[in-house]
C-alpha cells in the first residue's frame, strides 16, 4: 500500500536466478527498460526474448521512488498472468504474457502502474504523536543539538530554474518528532564568522513532509532548501566568499553525512486539524511551500485514522517560471485524484503576465479569486502564507484593495481573522 511519489522514478529489469551455462543472460546486454519520466510509467513495454530460457526465470524490477533515495524491489516469476507482487500493491504493477511458449521466442510485456493516478493512499502506523494534544517543542536546542544523518539530497528545479532549490531527506531515527508545519534548526559545522571561536548560529528550516517523513516511518524529515549565493551589486558577479553558510552546506551534503538539528519549533503554521472538514488556503512563495507540502501529504498521500480530510486544501504557489515550479508532480497528483478537496494555482512570475501585463505574482492569483477568497475567509477558513518576507506588503496592499472594493474595512477583518485564529505567517 505505498504509494508512488513520481519525483525521480526509474525502473529497470534485471534477471536472476537463470542457468549459470546460460551466457546471454549474464552478459551485460541484458534487457533493460529505463524510466526517466514518471508520465512514461504508464507505456506499454516490450522487450523482446530472443529465446526462451529452460528453468523459470524470475525478473525483478528496482526503482527509486520519491525523494527518500530508496529502492523499492519486487520479484515475479515470468508465468502466470498477472504476478503483481504484494511489496508492489498500488505502486507497480506486472504483467507478462507468453505468446510463443513452444518457440524460442518469448515476448514479455510490462506495465508500470502510476499508482498515484489511482486513490491509493499510503498505510500508515500512528506513531504517539497522533495523541499527544500539544506538538514537541524543542526538543534540542543549540547547546545540544540532535546529530542526524543525511539520507539523500535532490536538485528539485530545473535547469531553467534561477538558483538552485534541493529537497534534503534528513534521519532523525525518530528521536526528533515534529507535527506539519514545524521547523528544524540546522547547525552549520564551523566557526561563526562574526564570532570568531565561537560556533555557526542555528539557521531555521520549515519541515516539508509529514510527521511520518517520506520514508512514512516517523523516522525522518524533510526540508526544501534554496541555496544562498551572493551576487556583487557592483560587477553583478557571484562572490563564494559571501555565499550562505548553512543553505550551501545543506545543498552539498551527502548521504550519511552528520548533521546538527535544533528543534522543533514553531506553532503558528500548525495545521489546525479540529474540523477536518475545514478550508486552508495556502499561499506560499518559493521554499515557502515547504509546510504545505507537509499539509497536502497529511490530507492526501497518507491514510490516517485520526484525520481523515475532508475538507477544501487551495494552494497558491508563486515561483519564477516553470522550471523553479516545486513538488508539481505531487501537487498535479492530488488534482487528479482529488478534485473536490483540492485547488492549486500558479503565479510564474518571469512566464505569465498579469491582467495589467506586469509580471504575474501570488497576490495577482489571489485578486483573480479574491471573491471566493473572502467567502472562504467569512467561512472561517485558514489562511496561510510562507515564503520571503518580501511577499507580504504586496499581499497585504492586494487584500486591502480588494476589501475596500467589497466596502469592507480590511483592518477591522484582518483583526477578526487573526483573533478567530484564522491568519498563519511565517514569512523569513
Ligand atoms: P547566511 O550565511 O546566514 O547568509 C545570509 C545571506 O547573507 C545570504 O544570502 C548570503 O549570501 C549573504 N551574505 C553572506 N555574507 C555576506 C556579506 N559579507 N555581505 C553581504 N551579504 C552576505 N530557507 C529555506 O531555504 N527553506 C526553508 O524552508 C526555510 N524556512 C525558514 C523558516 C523560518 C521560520 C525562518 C526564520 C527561516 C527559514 N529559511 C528557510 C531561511 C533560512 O533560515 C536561512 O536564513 C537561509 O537558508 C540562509 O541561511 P545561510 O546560512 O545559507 O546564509
Amino acid at each position: 500500500k505505498l504509494a508512488f511519489t513520481p519525483i525521480a522514478a526509474s525502473a529497470s529489469l534485471l534477471f536472476s536466478k537463470l542457468p549459470h551455462s546460460c551466457p546471454f543472460l549474464f552478459s551485460p546486454s541484458l534487457p533493460q527498460i529505463k524510466i526517466q519520466n514518471p508520465s512514461e510509467l504508464l507505456r506499454k513495454h516490450v522487450i523482446d526474448w530472443p529465446w526462451l530460457p529452460p528453468l523459470e526465470p524470475r525478473v525483478a524490477a528496482v526503482a527509486p521512488i520519491g525523494s527518500d533515495g530508496r529502492h523499492y524491489r519486487s520479484c515475479s516469476s515470468l508465468k502466470g498472468n498477472n504476478s503483481c507482487n504484494k511489496s508492489w500493491t498500488g505502486k507497480l504493477a506486472w504483467e507478462n504474457k507468453t505468446l510463443q511458449p513452444r518457440h524460442t521466442k518469448k515476448v514479455f510485456c510490462m506495465y508500470v502502474q502510476q499508482a498515484s493516478k489511482s486513490k491509493c493512499k499510503v498505510a500508515i502506523k500512528p506513531l504517539e504523536l497522533e495523541n499527544t494534544k500539544e506538538p514537541p517543542l524543542n526538543l534540542y536546542k543549540p547547546k545540544g543539538p540532535y546529530t542526524a544523518s543525511i539520507v539523500s539530497v535532490e536538485r528539485i528545479v530545473g535547469p531553467k530554474a534561477p538558483g538552485e532549490t534541493c529537497h534534503i531527506v534528513i534521519d532523525h531515527g525518530g528521536n526528533v518528532p515534529y507535527w506539519e508545519g514545524q521547523s528544524y534548526g540546522v547547525i552549520p559545522p564551523g566557526e561563526n564568522p562574526k564570532k570568531p571561536g565561537a560556533p555557526n548560529t542555528v539557521r531555521l528550516y520549515s519541515i516539508a513532509s509529514t510527521r511520518y517523513g517520506d520514508s512514512f516511518d516517523g523516522r525522518t524529515a524533510s526540508l526544501c532548501v534554496r541555496r544562498a549565493v551572493y551576487y556583487d551589486p557592483e560587477t553583478g558577479k557571484e562572490d563564494p566568499s559571501k555565499k550562505g553558510i548553512c543553505s550551501n552546506f545543506l545543498c552539498d551534503s551527502k548521504p550519511g553525512d552528520k548533521i546538527q538539528i535544533t528543534g522543533p519549533s514553531g506553532k503558528i503554521m500548525l495545521l489546525p486539524e479540529d474540523d477536518p472538514n475545514a478550508t486552508h488556503i495556502m499561499i506560499g512563495t518559493g521554499t515557502g511551500v515547504a509546510p504545505f507540502r507537509g499539509y497536502l501529504r497529511r490530507m492526501f498521500m497518507e491514510d490516517v485514522s485520526s484525520f481523515k480530510f475532508g475538507g477544501l486544501a487551495w494552494l497558491f504557489l508563486g515561483v519564477a517560471n516553470t522550471d523553479s515550479l516545486l513538488y508539481d508532480e505531487e501537487f498535479t497528483n492530488y488534482l487528479q485524484q482529488y478534485p473536490e478537496n483540492f485547488r492549486y494555482d500558479k503565479a510564474l512570475s518571469r512566464e505569465q503576465k498579469n491582467k495589467s501585463g506586469g509580471k504575474m505574482y501570488v497576490q495577482d492569483k489571489i485578486e483573480e479569486y479574491s471573491d471566493e477568497i473572502f467567502k472562504l475567509l467569512d467561512d472561517g477558513a485558514h489562511i496561510y502564507f510562507c515564503g520571503l518576507k518580501g511577499m507580504m506588503p504586496g499581499i497585504q496592499d492586494t487584500l486591502k484593495r480588494v476589501a475596500e472594493q467589497r466596502g469592507e474595512s480590511w483592518h477591522q477583518k484582518l483583526s477578526q481573522l487573526k483573533k478567530n485564529k484564522q491568519w498563519h505567517v511565517e514569512v523569513y
